[in-house]
């Protein structure tokens, strides 16, 4: 490999499910991009290749991308970077320098553009002037009806994509779909992140006329932040919606209606509160709509077949990644955040650009 050309160092969160971590190597200077904990809960990359760091940079506020901050002084306490919003959710006595939610900013020298990744607040894509450019799109959707999404244009000869979906196809309006087929039959639980798809399927609840619903604290801050601090991670006109939906909602008060609560896997918050009593009544149904965490009580309640689940759009499908690598001109993609028996799926969709999930890859 060129001595002088970018390196790519692919830590965790590519070939299977894991945290978010990666490195690049550039103008003699490492930055570690996103140190995540899970999926599994507890499991955390492996840092040892990548100290010390000269830089972190957080691309939005979930575990995955951002539980694994108890190794920063395994990375030697780099500075930390990330956008205001997600900055102000960081453990406490971290402080980070800060990274607009959309433009050009730099990075120890290096010109880094942001955009919105429409998939939670203060949620970024990185785009780096590095090598024959380098974008990294963290979790992001093109689809979301309550968070923004910026696409990136700027040629980037090298992409790390979100691939969580793999090939999957269907789009969020057939995730509304089936949800409407649990409503109206009791009391229903979903068990949400507040700080992703909760509020949008809040909204959309709202949006279809739906009037029983039920927040737990996690939830109702959640829409707090949206409507003011975050409201720049919001779709065009949606601040008046939202403070509208913060109205309607009421605190989940026993089971009725549409109840919303955090943590999505019901290993935390209101849902690990109220599933060991909802769990045992034939009236309440129980909905989960993301990744089913192993060791969860999201993973037992959907195999032993009291919950149900579905999926509700939170990461590209296969045709919004098409379109990204085409707009983006990528030459190189590593497809993250799927299994590694994705890979000739991959590479026939977004051919003739090369789909590697090598460990390292020059950029
Ligand atoms: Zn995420």
């Amino acid at each position: 490999m060129d001595q002088n050309r970018p390196l790519l160092r692919l830590i965790s969160g590519v070939g299977k499910k894991g945290p978010a971590c990666f490195a690049i190597e550039a103008r003699g200077k490492r930055l570690v991009i996103d140190l995540g904990e899970g999926p599994p809960p507890g499991c955390l990359p492996d840092v040892a290749a990548i100290a010390p760091a000269d830089a972190l940079i957080l691309s939005h506020g979930h575990k995955d991308h951002i539980g694994g901050l108890s190794l920063l002084a395994q990375l030697g306490n780099p500075p930390v970077y990330a956008t205001e919003i997600v900055a102000g959710a960081l453990p406490k006595g971290l402080t980070a320098r800060t990274l607009p939610v959309q433009g050009m900013s730099e990075v120890l020298g290096i010109a880094v553009e942001t955009g919105r990744n429409g998939h939670a607040p203060g949620g970024i894509w990185l785009n780096f002037t590095i090598g024959n450019g380098f974008l990294y799109t963290g979790d992001y959707s093109a689809e979301s009806v309550l968070y923004a999404y910026d696409p990136p244009a700027r040629a980037s000869a090298t992409a790390l994509i979100d691939c969580s979906y793999s090939d999957y196809q269907r789009p969020l309006a057939e995730s509304w779909s089936e949800l409407a087929t649990h409503l109206g039959k009791g009391p229903l639980l979903l068990p949400v992140p507040a700080n992703g798809r909760g509020p949008e399927i809040a909204l959309e609840l709202m949006r279809h006329g739906l009037r029983d619903i039920f927040i737990d604290d996690a939830m109702r801050k959640a829409l707090r932040q949206l409507a003011d601090a975050a409201k720049v991670s919001l779709g065009d006109g949606l601040v008046q919606q939202i403070e509208r939906l913060a109205q309607i909602a009421q605190p989940i008060d026993g089971p009725r209606g549409v109840m919303l609560a955090a943590s999505a896997d019901g290993a935390s918050g209101a849902t690990a509160r109220l599933l060991p009593e909802f769990e045992r009544s034939g009236e309440i149904a129980i909905l989960f709509t993301g990744y089913i965490n192993p060791n969860t009580p999201a993973e037992r309640l959907s195999k032993s077949g009291r919950a149900q689940t579905m999926r509700w759009n939170v990461h590209p499908r296969l045709s919004d990644t098409v379109t990204l690598v085409r707009n983006v001109q990528a030459r190189t993609v590593i497809p993250a955040f799927c299994d590694r028996d994705q890979l000739p799926k991959l590479s026939a969709a977004l051919a003739p650009a090369r789909v590697t999930m090598d460990a390292v890859v020059a950029i």
